[in-house]
């Protein structure tokens, strides 16, 4: 070994320190279990809610199911809460579970290698240390890589520019003329935001979005608000805004032309909002409700609908020193350009490399898409746990998918020292099984359609980033490691 290279041993190691980090902190410490470390390559805790701090950061599902089931002594200033305030609760929950002394700051894994004789992972860090350890949980998170569309001449930009998710707080924006390339989730948040600032504001759109008003939601109604503001009644408002996403789930499965009636409620809400037809024709989807994820806004339509925003749907050719160039050949100048494009979420764990038994690499083993047994193990890989792995994607609050799935880890760590073993490898028929059956019920949503170009699909047309059923039964599902799902090596 490097003899630069510090060599630490740890009985379970974390990789990430945002919601899935904290989950499994909080999870080990309620069974006991203080003796763990998290690697986190930032500075602080948090994840997307301490990077995210675009203007109008913010939920888009009500904070009070989009929190700690354990922690819920938390007052939120309105059901969807800003990113200011979510940072906070996670710094507060931090703090109340004593998790901060586990994080190793400013350590990025590089990579890690599973050692067959000893049962250990070797895992190498970009601050020289190496750690050893018999138990490995990612918890890196599904949108933590920027996109940044590679167009032709973005570097000769002599501008400002930045992605959403590193936003430029030091270049004010009030009086500049500003490109917006992409309208994904983020960009719809903070358009309405900088548009009464910015001398003028133009979004280069590929596609669309079907944005609805934040009181259709899951527990954005009145009654809600008040039920939420009780400090007595906060399970019971955190149950029913559950129940609504589980009834949401219910009613497109029974009655799949529901989203017929979301379509005609968005057309006549567009109707509504938008006088110009050219305009209009130019925010309306060609696609189906429900191939990308919903975005919620009250502001956005009239936001494009002011004098100084104009919305291009002409594809970008170029761009110069000075601005962007369209297909059409027009040039636009700007003083910014900020990139709305959103996160590379189907590439998953990389660029860390991960070696299992026989040192297969994790990226060759997911060649064809990736996949896991219940997004949480992966044959050939012992010992090894992911939070927010491939198909646990919900359309509700994902912190409820990452405490099942924290369950779940320190489960097995349980299940492997009750029965000695030395590691447990998920069956590579029991990873196929959950797969087919989960593909198959994936094919029959809306995303799987050819016409449906979106994140939760790979570049091979697989969505390997969707929970195909109700949180409910991914509840169900990981309440409990079922031996006949492993194969057990004894120490
Ligand atoms: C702008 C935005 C808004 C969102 N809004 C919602 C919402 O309203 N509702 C919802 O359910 N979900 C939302 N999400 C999804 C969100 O990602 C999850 O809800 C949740 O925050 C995921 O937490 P995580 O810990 O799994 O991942 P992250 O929050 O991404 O945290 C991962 C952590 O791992 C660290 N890390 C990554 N790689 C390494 C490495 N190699 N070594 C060491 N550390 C590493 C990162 O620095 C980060 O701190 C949103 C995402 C974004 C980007």
């Amino acid at each position: 070994m490097d003899q630069s290279v510090r060599a630490e041993h740890v009985p379970v190691l974390i990789i990430g320190c945002g919601f899935g980090g904290m989950a499994l902190a909080i999870e080990l410490k309620n069974n006991g279990i203080n003796d763990f470390v998290i690697l986190e390559r930032a500075s602080d805790i948090g994840g997307v809610w301490r990077d995210n701090t675009y203007p109008g950061a913010a939920c888009d599902v009500v904070s009070r199911f989009y929190s700690f089931s354990c922690d819920q002594d938390y007052e939120w200033s309105q059901p969807f809460a800003p990113q200011t305030e979510i940072w906070e609760y996670a710094l507060k929950v931090v703090e109340r579970h004593g998790i901060r002394p586990h994080v190793r700051f400013n350590t990025e894994v590089r990579d890690a290698s599973f050692d067959e004789r000893t049962g250990m992972w070797t895992v190498d860090t970009s601050v020289g240390t190496r750690f050893t350890t018999p138990i490995l949980v990612s918890a890196v998170g599904l949108f933590n890589h920027a996109n940044i569309p590679n167009i032709p001449g973005r570097d000769d930009y002599k501008g400002v520019s930045f992605h959403s998710s590193n936003w430029n707080h030091d270049f004010p924006l009030a009086g500049k003329t500003v490109a917006v390339i992409g309208c994904g989730a983020s960009a719809v948040q903070f358009i309405p935001k900088i548009a009464p600032q910015v001398e003028k504001l133009v979004l280069y759109q590929r596609s669309p979005q079907y944005v609805m008003p934040k009181a259709i939601f899951p527990g954005a109604s009145e009654f809600d608000a008040w039920l939420q503001k009780r400090k007595w009644l906060r399970g019971l408002a955190r149950l029913k805004v559950y129940l609504m996403f589980e009834r949401f789930i219910l009613r497109r499965r029974i009655f799949p032309n529901a989203r017929l009636k979301g379509e005609a409620a968005f057309r006549a809400l567009l109707e509504r909002k938008v006088k110009d037809p050219e305009l209009r024709k130019k925010l309306t989807p060609n696609y189906p409700m429900g191939c990308k994820r919903q975005l919620v806004s009250d502001h956005w339509y009239d936001t494009l609908t002011r004098p100084n925003v104009e919305v291009v749907t002409e594809p970008i050719s170029r761009m110069d020193a000075s601005g962007v160039v369209t297909g059409d050949g027009k040039h636009h100048s700007f003083d910014a350009v900020i990139y709305g494009t959103g996160f590379t979420p189907t590439t998953y764990l990389t660029p860390m490399v991960i070696k299992g038994l026989n040192g297969r690499d994790l990226n060759e083993a997911w060649r064809n898409g990736a996949e896991a047994y219940l997004g949480i193990t992966v044959t050939g890989f012992p010992n090894f746990f992911m939070l927010y792995g491939p198909n646990t994607n919900a359309p509700s609050s994902i912190i409820f998918m990452l405490e099942c799935q924290s369950r779940y880890v320190v489960n097995a760590i349980k299940t492997l020292q009750a029965r000695r073993a030395r590691y447990m490898n998920v069956r590579a028929d029991r990873q196929r099984d959950f797969n087919v059956e989960a593909q198959a019920r994936l094919s029959t949503t809306i995303p799987a359609r050819a016409d449906c170009f979106t994140y939760f699909k790979d570049p091979s047309g697989k969505i390997t980033t969707n929970w195909p059923g109700y949180a409910t039964e991914y509840r169900w599902r990981t309440r409990a490691v079922k031996s006949r799902d492993y194969e057990f090596t004894p120490s």
